[in-house]
């Protein structure tokens, strides 16, 4: 589709405006809204967006770097993108890739990250399809209640704590392209879980995001907060962002994970679990990408300690799901909620793309694997050793990612005196709320 086209489409929906939306490194969304007469031009153009705007804190401070220039940045659109805003009249959404303003890709930008790694699969004959099955709590805006107040999984009574919100939300995601395929009470106290349809390439992640922005954008107005934040109560359940992955044939469409007459798995699927559990406590730093996620990481509250695997095994890092006789797909249950979902679509990519090229054999199922890290810091201290990661990721996203999040343990540090003890992971503290809880 061309913008003129896109134009005409967009007035004939009633559109006025629409925002050039991208993830910055912690996956908040920023934008600029534009009016509808400036669509083409900012199409054809780009739209200039501050070039420090992947090196700042979740509170939105520039990361302490050595004066100098930022040039900025161009949004270079993509059409395939656009959506009209149910839940915001006369608006529409654009999503894009960053480029630098003489037209180099930015290779920090996650959008980008994804792609090229997607690049890496197409060049094996194989189509990433990935399916992005989150978790998040419900709450009063203004007080932070839980919008009900025990862990009552599908309780039907609980499923219509709110339900205008839920109608409203339930209404505007398909026509956001976000197929619904169930949303209940989780096992938390005013927690919710929507799963929607998996897509190919860059669509998982692209619909992963305006999901998020959706979720909290039309709780707002029903005068509710939907954090996304990983761990928000020391007490009751983390929010997950588990990955469902299958790997299809570029020709054929066949599920090339799907398994030989021993096990639910392929060679192929097997080494890309492989790479998934070897590599998980690098996968971490991507993957439970602020401090607070490494609170989720708790025996007993189905969510994984260590790189471990196993079929239908809720507690593991990797779980096979082999069900409804389309053959096996890969849960990575390492990722939390707050993870930008470009970065944590690449990254569980990339730790199977490792397992492939070394056409590794994963241990048996339910053996112990590598433990996770218990902090951020020993994370990216893992991901920065990681050559095979940084290879694939590029080492430019690394270098940045590293800057940004080594500057959330600083900021984590410097708020909590005893950052890292045990006393600390048992708690979640106010502050954590205010730097991750608002706009992740
Ligand atoms: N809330 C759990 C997590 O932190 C997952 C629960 C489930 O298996 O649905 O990942
Ligand atoms: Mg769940």
């Amino acid at each position: 589709m061309r913008a003129e086209t896109a134009v005409r489409l967009l007035q004939a929906a009633g559109v006025r405006r629409v925002r050039f939306e991208i993830a910055d490194t912690h996956g908040i969304a920023r934008s600029k809204t534009v009016p509808l007469e400036r669509f083409t031009h900012d199409v054809e153009h780009g739209v200039t967006l501050y070039g420090g705007i992947l090196l700042q804190d979740p509170r939105g401070d520039d990361v302490p770097l050595p004066p100098g220039p930022r040039p900025d940045f161009l949004l270079r659109a993509d059409l395939d993108t656009l959506v009209v805003l149910p839940h915001a009249p006369g608006e529409a959404r654009i999503g894009g890739d960053l480029s630098t303003t003489d037209g180099r890709p930015v290779e920090a930008d996650a959008r980008r990250v994804l792609r090229r790694v997607l690049a890496r699969y197409e060049h094996l004959g194989l189509v990433a399809r990935t399916g992005v099955e989150y978790e998040f709590y419900l709450l009063d805006a203004a007080t932070w209640a839980p919008v009900f107040p025990d862990p009552q999984v599908y309780a039907t009574l609980r499923n219509a704590a709110r339900p205008d919100w839920r109608d409203d939300l339930l209404d505007a995601l398909p026509r956001l392209g976000i197929d619904v395929s169930a949303f209940a009470a989780e096992n938390a106290p005013g927690q919710y879980e929507i799963t929607f349809a998996p897509a190919d390439g860059v669509a998982a992640a692209d619909q992963a995001f305006v999901f998020r922005t959706t979720v909290k954008e039309i709780s707002l107005r029903h005068a509710l907060h939907a954090p996304f934040m990983s761990k928000p109560f020391a007490d009751a359940a983390g929010s997950g962002c588990h990955l469902h992955h299958s790997l299809l044939d570029a020709r054929t469409g066949s599920n090339r994970l799907a398994g030989s007459p021993d096990g639910p798995l392929s060679t192929l699927g097997r080494a890309f679990v492989a790479g998934i559990v070897e590599h998980a406590p690098a996968l971490c730093a991507l993957l439970a990408p602020t401090p607070n996620d490494f609170k989720r990481f708790r025996a007993g509250a189905f969510a994984p300690v260590a790189g471990t695997w196993g079929v239908d095994d809720r507690a593991a890092a990797a779980r096979v799901v082999d069900r409804d006789g389309s053959g096996a797909r890969v849960e990575n249950r390492l990722a939390g909620a707050a993870a930008n979902p470009y970065i944590a679509v690449a990254a569980s990519l990339a730790g199977g793309l490792l397992g492939l090229q070394a056409e590794r054999e994963p241990p048996p199922p339910g053996a112990s694997g590598p433990s996770l890290p218990t902090t951020l810091d020993v994370a990216l201290d893992a991901l920065e050793e990681d050559a095979g990661l940084r290879d694939i990721l590029g080492d430019e996203f690394v270098r940045t990612y590293l800057l940004v999040k080594r500057n959330d343990v600083a900021r984590a540090r410097a708020a909590c005196a005893d950052y890292a003890t045990d006393e600390w992971r048992r708690r979640v503290d106010d502050w954590e709320r205010r730097e991750y809880g608002e706009l992740i």
